[in-house]
């Protein structure tokens, strides 16, 4: 993307909608001088911006991003070309490693679990018969449309929610003969939890919220504040730890929580979909931790999805579709780029329909 020839275009169209800089932002809710940035090609507007502004320039996003008028016999063209652009620069353009250790344990594996709710009138099979294993050190996704399972599927992993039948094992262990007490013992052994909901508490500092994961598992005082600081400079927090959770963005608010998920060196990390309430830059922030976790702390990470930018990120992606695992995919040695094109191939098969990127 060529900023600079965007910044112009959007001044060039400013003008010819008869707007100044000031009336431009004030329609936006913005300062004048984001708008003086846009033009001068020192920054792009923000995500959310994208559609209002394109409405009040009146062009297309594809031309927005292009920097310039598309006639329609360049259409689909120039559509890819941008397409194309937004993608790579939102992926990098790193080459994969493959990871070559022979000798993996499994840290957790599903076999033939099935989920009935059963409500007064109806049952529902949310999940239908899911059987899979997951490698220590491997970052996997789960993906699918709303209402495939995949919560469902999550929960019953995290121990929140029990399956109907079926067999689920952490670390070896079935969870299924745990009692309520060994369970929230068991979940704080081997669990840590990245979840859109699962809050920080605002009563506490960023610290404070991060010891807590910590304290409860009766590790010395020396070691959380050792633990704790080293992991916040690897995760850019280190500034904000004493900072309560209101005071800071939802980017530095996941990335703690990724720290206090971390911390405690669970067996097993969950993510329900991490990235919803980012933008796409805390996003990206946000996966490249959950890489950076998984190569150099051996994490282990679950994520759940709907978004095939996300799921890009992974090692390896499970398909849902209404409660059962239609298809898989693995990353092989081979670009974010390529593996994302895979998976929007996936998804078409899967649903017969138009691959889509959100
Ligand atoms: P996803 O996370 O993929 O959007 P869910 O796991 O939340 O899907 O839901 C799967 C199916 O199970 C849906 O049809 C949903 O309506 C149903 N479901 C989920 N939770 C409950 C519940 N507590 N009681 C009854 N039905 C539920
Ligand atoms: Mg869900």
């Amino acid at each position: 993307m060529d900023q600079k020839k965007i910044g112009s275009f959007i001044a060039a169209r400013r003008k010819d909608n008869g707007l100044t800089q000031s009336q431009l932002a004030e329609k936006l809710g913005i300062t004048d001088k984001a708008i003086s940035k846009w033009e001068n090609g020192k920054s792009m507007p923000d995500l959310s911006l994208f559609s209002p502004l394109c409405d009040l320039l009146q062009i297309t996003l594809n031309e927005l991003l292009l920097g310039e008028f598309i006639s329609d016999e360049n259409l689909k063209e120039k559509s890819n070309q941008v397409l194309l652009e937004v993608v790579t620069s939102w992926l990098g353009k790193d080459q994969w490693e493959i990871k070559t250790s022979s000798h993996v344990p499994t840290v957790l594996k599903l076999k033939n679990v099935k989920k009935i709710y059963e409500t007064e009138c109806t049952s529902t099979v949310a999940v239908k018969d899911v059987s899979f294993e997951i490698a220590k050190g491997s970052f996997v996704g789960i993906m699918g449309a709303s209402g495939s399972g995949k919560t469902t599927l999550l929960n019953m992993v995290a121990t929140i929610d029990k399956a109907t039948s079926g067999q689920i094992e952490i670390d070896g262990e079935d969870i299924a003969g745990l009692s309520e007490n060994d369970l929230a013992s068991f979940r704080r052994e081997h669990l840590g939890f990245v979840f859109q909901e699962y809050n920080l508490l605002d009563t506490l500092t960023v610290y404070e919220n991060i010891a807590l994961a910590l304290t409860i598992k009766q590790i010395p005082k020396e070691t959380v504040k050792r633990t704790i600081l080293n992991l916040a400079e690897r995760l850019d927090i280190s500034d904000v730890l004493n900072k309560f959770p209101y005071e800071i963005s939802g980017g530095q608010r996941q990335r703690c929580a990724c720290v206090r998920a971390i911390a405690a060196n669970p067996s097993l990390i969950l993510a329900d979909e991490p990235t919803g309430a980012l933008d796409s830059y805390s996003a990206k922030q946000l996966l490249e931790t959950f890489v950076m976790l998984s190569r150099e702390y051996s994490a282990t990470i679950l994520m759940v999805t709907h978004d095939a930018l996300s799921a890009s990120y992974c090692d390896k992606i499970l398909f849902m579709q209404d409660g059962e695992i239609k298809a898989s995919l693995e990353r092989e040695q081979e670009s974010k780029q390529d593996f994302f094109t895979r998976i929007l191939d996936t998804m078409a098969k899967i649903t017969g329909g138009v691959p889509y990127v959100s």
